[in-house]
């Protein structure tokens, strides 16, 4: 089974997030390159969190080809400070920030026993820390701001249904899950909703690496282990970034203003397969 061929088509006369101002992390490639195009082809303006500028500027790009406005700015999600100065610029360049979404991460495919303390770390130093840090910054600009906003996390169906070599990972995007069911307690007396969304299979760069790895650990080509990926899939096909897209519009946009605290599997049926 193949990709719609215009997923966008549901989008062409979309202004759920007319003339909001949407941050995405991560979002120079991949899942987040479709969620920024998403929200931009619904009206929103976007600013662009990424430490590859060079990559992210190509999604400013596509951005302002639909139309709307686009920033970039460097930040490494995982460290404070730079997280501090991002919101700064993002608020200076468009104003009040509507909604966030927490796309930036990392995986590795590496067995339990032969991951070092290093790269546990660094999972969640970046998929959970930074989704912590950058939920808490833009929650208090948001609050400062007087803006009912929204916080969209991305976790994985890892988290719940993890591949072999996914520990590391599947626990730091566990972790993710638990996050957004206290934002969205904290923050409901504010007006901000917080929920995640666990992608299934998403055509990325990052899927690309990981077939590799799996790949390179169990004898087999890259393309057996993602037709055995899919078999798990009851749509037996992977999703374009922009399908993800899809939902963090919902969950951005006032349609989705009754969600809070929710995961939302957009997994081509994963976790039921
Ligand atoms: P990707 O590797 O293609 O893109 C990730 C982006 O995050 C890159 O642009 C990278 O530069 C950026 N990034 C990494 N570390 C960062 C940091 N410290 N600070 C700022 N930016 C940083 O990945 P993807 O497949 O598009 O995945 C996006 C998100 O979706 C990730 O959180 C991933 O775990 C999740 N996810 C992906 C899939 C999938 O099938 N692709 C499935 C489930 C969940």
């Amino acid at each position: 089974m193949s990709a719609p061929e215009t997923s966008d088509r549901s989008a062409q006369s979309d202004t759920r997030l007319r003339d909001r101002h949407v941050v995405v992390t991560g979002g120079a490639q991949g899942i987040g390159r479709g969620i920024a195009v998403r929200c931009a082809r619904a009206g929103a303006d976007v600013t662009v969190f990424d430490l590859d500028t060079e990559t992210a500027a190509e999604t400013a790009d596509a951005v302002r080809g639909l139309g709307r406005e686009a920033a970039v700015v460097e930040v490494d999600v995982a460290d404070e400070a730079s997280v501090d100065r991002g919101v700064e610029e993002a608020v200076a360049t468009f104003g009040p920030i509507n909604g966030v979404v927490n796309n930036a991460g990392i995986q590795r495919s590496v067995p339990l026993l032969e991951t070092s303390e290093a790269e546990w770390d660094r999972h969640f130093a970046v998929n959970a820390k930074g989704t912590f840090l950058v939920a808490k910054r833009v929650a208090g600009q948001m609050i400062a701001d007087d803006v009912a906003g929204s916080i969209v996390n991305i976790s994985s169906v890892g988290a719940e249904r993890p591949f072999t070599g996914q520990g590391a990972y599947g626990a730091s995007k566990a972790a993710v899950l638990t996050l957004t069911t206290v934002l969205a307690k904290e923050l409901a007396e504010h007006g901000i909703t917080a929920n995640a969304i666990k992608p299934g299979t998403v055509e990325t760069p990052m899927v690309t690496q990981w077939l590799e790895e799996k790949a390179a650990q169990s004898g087999q080509s890259p393309d057996e282990v993602l037709s055995e990926s899919l078999s798990s899939h009851i749509l037996d096909r992977p999703a374009q970034p922009e399908e993800i897209g899809h939902v963090a519009v919902l969950l951005l946009s006032d349609e989705g203003e009754w969600i809070t605290g929710e995961s939302i599997a957009v997994d081509g049926g994963y976790l039921k397969g």
